[in-house]
């Protein structure tokens, strides 16, 4: 069935690279193999995921959605994809993305942009723009993202699904392409927060192969979704922060949306309480020197001899001149941009000005958290300041598209967990519901999420 809607609807959405039908249908047949075996079936036996194509698939295509990688065919799987196949989940195929995980938009694929089902000239957010239009259209009842400075929750609130980011470390990095290894964090999307709890306690936990993967059993994600759900949140001290209050830019409609969203916390029994997070307003110029700074390292791999595509080896050119023909030709303009970028940070004379500083403040931003708290159980806000924009409108000005990680960043800097949650509409699009939790309590924002839809 969902085959089906793929090949109906993809073809106006762009949310697929790759639709492994082949591959689907023979995991779903293992399933009703097992099944009518009598073997022990996994935890999501035959439901069906889309997979964000910056993650390793063993033997199907994953490209980052950059030429540079064309063709390529990972000989392994990531972790998070290992345990997907480990629940008996169906893999439907690998979905559409900003190139590298670089964007808030899915525009800079190198694939052409996806567009959001709520409405085709619009937007579904980036990176994780095919997933999170996978979900919303349901080409795919649950699909996995990566965020790193917001790119599953960003997409999750411009398409009106849920979108978690779990605690750094919490959920492993091996296998996918790395961007900003300090923040990149993999995560699930689906229509409602149990349905994203049952997943991500599927993908997270410790794994050996991440050296930043955190060696400590997962947090009961799907039973705080289930104790959320009744509803009572009696007891639970939520956090608003003055400093996004403050913040300009977020559209009229979005701040109501969100408003009404705090007063119904209320409702439900939380106790709303008023705090300051003084740093989080440098949290966006810091971010985009670390995540740049990181991409310029990661990405200095793609040199046309290990992967991918090679261009301009004619037997006249030398290595290095192959090199850069090969980085001018696979990466496109964003790339570019972060790369160059990074690298001026990063080198002598002015590391310690730039890097060096940023680090300082995501420290600075840490400390907010942790004081924050102690205050309270979970802090929330807009997921994003506006609504799904316009393809097209962002693309000339980098610093417009940034602005829409406004909200997002703090919690990707500080390391904790976060979610979005749709909390209604602004001129019939919709709105996210951010809910941020202390590191490794991602039961948190499940339980108050639950509540909350
Ligand atoms: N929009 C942010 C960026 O362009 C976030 C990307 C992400 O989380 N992968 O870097």
């Amino acid at each position: 069935a969902f085959l089906g809607r793929i090949e109906a609807e993809d073809g106006a959405i762009n949310a697929f690279l790759h639709v492994d039908a082949e591959g689907a249908r023979a995991a779903a047949r293992a399933v009703d193999e097992a099944r009518a075996a009598g073997r022990e079936l996994g935890p999501l036996a035959g439901v069906p995921v889309a997979v964000k194509d910056i993650m390793t698939t063993k033997g199907v295509p994953t490209t980052a959605a950059s030429k540079m990688l064309e063709g390529w065919k990972p000989p392994y799987d990531a972790t998070v994809v290992e345990r997907l196949k480990a629940a008996g989940t169906v893999m439907l195929g690998k979905t559409n993305m900003d190139e590298f995980a670089m964007g808030s938009s899915t525009e800079y694929s190198a694939y052409g942009p996806t567009r959001n089902p709520w409405d085709l000239s619009r937007i579904p957010g980036g990176s994780s723009g095919g997933s999170s239009a996978a979900v919303a259209s349901r080409m795919a009842p649950l699909s996995l993202g990566t965020d790193t400075g917001g790119s599953i929750r960003q997409p999750g609130a411009v398409t009106g699904t849920v979108g978690a980011k779990p605690t750094y470390g919490g959920t492993s990095r091996y296998g996918l392409i790395a961007f900003s290894s300090s923040l990149d964090t993999p995560g699930p999307f689906a229509r409602n927060v149990l349905d994203a709890a049952l997943l991500h306690e599927v993908i997270a936990g410790h794994d050996r192969r991440d050296s930043t993967s955190i060696p400590q059993p997962v947090p009961p994600v799907v039973a705080a979704a289930r104790q959320g759900a009744t509803g009572d949140l009696t007891g639970m001290r939520v956090g608003v922060v003055r400093e996004f209050d403050e913040a300009e830019g977020a559209e009229p409609g979005v701040i109501a949306a969100y408003k009404q969203a705090v007063e119904t916390l209320g409702k439900l029994g939380a106790e709303v309480v008023e705090l300051s997070c003084p740093h989080f307003p440098y949290a966006l110029p810091a971010y985009y020197l670390i995540a740049p700074s990181e991409c310029s390292s990661n990405l200095a791999r793609f040199d046309g001899v290990r992967y991918g595509v090679r261009t301009g080896d004619d037997g006249h050119n030398s290595l290095e001149e192959v090199m850069a023909l090969t980085r001018e030709a696979g990466f496109g303009p964003e790339v570019k941009r972060r790369i160059i970028l990074g690298t001026y940070a990063l080198s002598a004379g002015y590391v310690d000005e730039y890097y060096g500083k940023a680090q300082k403040v995501k420290t600075l931003i840490t400390r907010d958290f942790t004081a924050a708290f102690e205050q309270v159980d979970v802090l929330v806000s807009p997921t994003t300041p506006f609504t799904a924009f316009e393809i097209g409108s962002r693309t000339e000005d980098p610093v417009q598209m940034y602005l829409a990680d406004l909200y997002t960043i703090p919690s990707n800097l500080y390391g904790g967990p976060a979610i979005s949650v749709p909390c209604g509409l602004s001129d019939g699009l919709p709105v996210g519901l951010q809910i941020m939790a202390p590191t490794m309590r991602d039961d948190l924002m499940y339980r108050v999420g639950a509540a909350f839809e």
